[in-house]
């Protein structure tokens, strides 16, 4: 009978120190009662440099009071506790060996606190399961990382990189929704190139596209972290202009189509100008949705378009009388 027991527990040991976790054994010193092969490898601590010692003083680095809580609490409230990888990447700092780091250079742990009982049922030590969770990580930040590209490139715009005309009119609605609420002030613009068939026509397609891109490029430099620039259609731009009263818009536009009235796009041998017209509407009670207050900046710009391109207009009710 005796025979079988120390058997078992020889068997037990060498299961442990076989775990492809770590196990560590801390009583309520903080001394080191198990530290298995495992803990030996990664932490190039040996077994018999460690057992006996205090944790913390052997391990550098280790965030002792987040630890001293979770194995206290378990001590006191005979509870496990956890430690996710996500909240805390890892409590000991090991190297990761993997041949495909993807970023991370260190292990990435999950951890469990479980207390231990003695015969009489009180718990005298607690024990941390370290497991090396780091391909779980790396692929959940790859798969992360790819949702987030695919996400951004469903927004943009191939061409220019703006948003797109579908996610563009999304955020319309979001801040038309959101001012009509506030009551904040926010102004709409569109605007097209001007005779751009002819640069088509004249130069080909390979110079329209760049003087499109040259558009865009133009208008993000010309606008502010909090402004929503979207490619509309072919050679239609849009932007929101949040915080912004028509006057202020007016300058802006004003700017923008001075710039480009003075640029030049080099392409394919050729030298091209060309021009922009533009038209403004600030949100006010008249704009019963954000698809008629994006139908009053395209009034607009259509008044733009028929009184000599190159301006800029703001909306007038007069335009839909
Ligand atoms: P207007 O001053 O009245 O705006 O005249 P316009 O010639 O610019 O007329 P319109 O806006 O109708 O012309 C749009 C043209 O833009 C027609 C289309 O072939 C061209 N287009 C649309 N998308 C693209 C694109 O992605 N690349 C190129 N190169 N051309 C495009
Ligand atoms: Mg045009
Ligand atoms: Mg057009």
């Amino acid at each position: 009978m005796k025979t079988t027991d120390i058997s078992d527990f020889h068997w037990a040991m060498q299961i442990i120190g076989d775990l492809d976790a770590g196990l560590i054994v801390l009583d309520r010193e903080y001394k080191v009662c198990a530290w298995n092969s495992f803990m030996q490898s990664y932490s190039g601590i040996s077994a018999e440099r460690i057992l006996g010692k205090h944790l913390f003083d052997v391990v550098p680095g280790l965030p002792e009071s987040w630890i001293r809580k979770k194995v206290d609490a378990s001590f006191k409230l005979n509870s496990r506790g956890f430690s996710c990888w996500e909240d805390r990447p890892y409590l000991f700092k090991f190297k990761n060996f993997s041949p495909i780091a993807d970023g991370l250079n260190e292990m990435r742990q999950n951890i469990t606190f479980s207390p231990l009982t003695s015969v009489n049922g009180a718990v005298s030590h607690v024990s941390l399961i370290i497991n090396d969770v780091t391909d779980i990580a790396k692929n959940k930040i790859h798969l992360m990382n790819s949702n987030q590209k695919l996400s951004d490139l469903s927004r943009t715009d191939g061409l220019t990189k703006l948003f797109n005309r579908r996610y563009w009119e999304s955020c319309l609605l979001e801040e038309f929704e959101s001012c009509k609420v506030s009551g904040s002030v926010s102004s709409l613009v569109i605007f097209d190139i001007d005779h751009f068939k002819k640069v088509n026509d004249t130069y080909g397609h390979t110079v329209g596209d760049d003087v499109i891109r040259h558009a865009a490029d133009e208008l993000r430099k010309a606008t502010r972290g909090g402004d929503i620039c979207g490619r509309y259609g072919g050679e239609e731009f849009t932007v929101i202009l949040p915080g912004t009263c028509a006057d202020q818009a007016l300058y802006f536009t004003e700017r923008l189509r001075k710039r480009i009235e003075k640029s030049l796009v080099e392409c394919e041998g050729h030298t091209v100008n060309y021009k922009i017209s533009l038209g403004i509407c600030e949100l006010t009670e008249q704009q019963t949705s954000h698809l008629t207050w994006l139908e009053h900046a395209d009034k607009a710009l259509y008044f733009s378009k028929e009184n000599g391109r190159n301006r800029s207009t703001v909306f007038d009710l007069a335009f839909i009388k």
